[in-house]
């Protein structure tokens, strides 16, 4: 068998990397299958997202193929957690691929002991009408201090709590609606 330069420095290469691990006690045989084994995520859309479960807020990465998650693990580029993850944060891919998993809003009407779908179109209707007639039926408008009235224009009715899922622009856009609304009710799953 005739060897060129290069074929001979490539296959000794591969020889003593091969040997180097040996040395170190890996089984070369089971290490090359697995090399050769085609990655699960491969053609797989990436993405990252957030922890839902706590307010640390850890950095993951998502990989999905056929509408299903099929590998999470912590984003090592994130800030926070830089790649790891707690094992309730490790084991967040069984709620995207529950069954169990609810899809769509339910509504109660009141006496009823059923939840029952609707629509998002009709969950937001139902959400900001409660919102406009509350508001309007709790509005301070002014408050007496002694002698003296106020201006104050808020509602004490309406109150509202971010999740740990919530990034920094939802919470600036939610922040944003309650001065809007008039309330000085926001808190955050966070400071719990
Ligand atoms: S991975 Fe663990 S520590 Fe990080 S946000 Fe999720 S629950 Fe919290």
């Amino acid at each position: 068998m005739k060897l060129s330069r290069r074929s001979l420095l490539k296959s000794s290469g591969v020889l003593s990397a091969g040997l180097a691990l040996g040395e170190l006690g890996f089984d070369v045989k089971k290490v090359s299958a697995a090399a050769k084994k085609e990655s699960r995520i491969k053609n797989a859309k990436e993405f990252t997202s957030i922890c839902t479960f706590c307010s640390c807020g850890c950095g993951m990465l998502c990989h999905v193929k056929d509408g299903k998650l099929i590998n999470l693990e912590g984003d090592p580029d994130h800030i926070i957690n830089e790649g790891a993850l707690c094992s309730k944060g490790s084991a967040m891919a069984a709620i995207p691929n529950s069954d169990q998993r609810i899809k769509t809003p339910l509504y109660r009407a009141p006496g009823s002991d059923k939840w029952q779908p609707i629509s998002w179109d009709e969950a937001i209707a139902k959400v900001a009408g409660k919102f406009k007639e509350t508001r309007e039926k709790h509005w301070i408008a002014t408050e007496k201090d002694g002698e003296q009235e106020f201006t104050v224009n808020r509602t004490d009715a309406i109150s509202f709590m971010g999740g740990a899922q919530n990034n920094n622009e939802e919470c600036y856009l939610m922040a944003k609606m309650t001065r809007l609304l008039g309330t000085d009710f926001v808190e955050h799953q966070a400071r719990l």
